[in-house]
């Protein structure tokens, strides 16, 4: 048996069936390394996605923690700028407070002076008050005297005023008894610039309106009706029966 199966083997169809299996073992054997490599080829690719899917996650957490930064950062500006107004407003306070200071130093001298002020005016006014008190005593003395001046006056101005009724009456009741003519003429020489009186007596030949000698003929009679005037002043003149008896 043995013998024949060398002898097959340096058969050239069995050689070439040899060479068969060879190739096929070796097909086979590549079948096998070609699986291994499709599955680490897969499993490199699980782990590459993984990676990359990790890269992801770890950028959107760089994001986030940007995101986060960014925000950190604005607060910070927000609180270095609440700061520098605090700065700002420490340094106006202080500068408020010394103003303060002054003024409320300045306050204390002006109370002080205001208060000596106050007692000057307080004693001024004291006085006042006392002069005050005087005078009232000395004004109700016044008026009392005042009202009872004006009373007496008021008393006397109607006795007056019943006086002239009185007077107007009279004039009235004259002055129908007169006539027309010689009232005129009364009031012609009334209205003259001459001082009073407008109706004369004659002291014998004398105008005592005016003073002057008068002719003879041109004196009035005693009975006459009708006026008789000087010729000097114009006054109207007249004969007293003393003056009859004595030419
Ligand atoms: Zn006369």
């Amino acid at each position: 048996m043995k013998i024949s199966r060398l002898e097959r083997a340096v058969d050239p169809k069995f050689q070439q069936l040899l060479l068969y299996q060879s190739y096929d073992l070796r097909s086979m054997e590549l079948e096998r390394k070609s699986m291994r490599l499709k599955k680490d080829l897969s499993e490199l690719e699980n782990r590459l996605a993984e990676a990359r899917s990790e890269r992801e996650r770890q950028r959107a957490d760089g994001k986030d923690r940007q995101k986060t930064l960014q925000l950190a950062e604005l607060a910070l500006r927000e609180t270095e700028s609440k700061l520098q107004k605090l700065e700002r407003r420490r340094i106006t306070n202080a500068a408020q407070t010394n103003a303060l200071e002054t003024e409320w130093k300045t306050l204390e001298l002006k109370k002080i002076a205001t208060e000596e002020e106050c007692l000057r005016a307080m004693e001024c006014c004291e006085k006042d008050q006392r002069e005050l008190a005087l005078r009232e005593t000395e004004w109700e003395t016044l008026t009392h005297f005042l009202e009872l001046r004006r009373e007496e006056l008021k008393g006397q101005i109607v006795e007056l005023e019943n006086d002239q009724k009185a007077v107007r009456d009279m004039l009235d009741h004259l002055r129908k008894g007169i006539g027309k003519d010689w009232l005129a003429a009364y009031g012609t020489v009334r209205q003259t610039s001459l001082p009073p009186p407008y109706i004369c007596p004659l002291d014998g030949l004398k105008c005592t309106g005016c003073h002057m000698h008068l002719p003879t003929n041109s004196l009035p009679s005693g009975n006459d009706s009708t006026l008789h005037r000087c010729e000097f002043c114009n006054r109207i003149i007249y004969r007293t029966n003393d003056d009859e008896r004595e030419p």
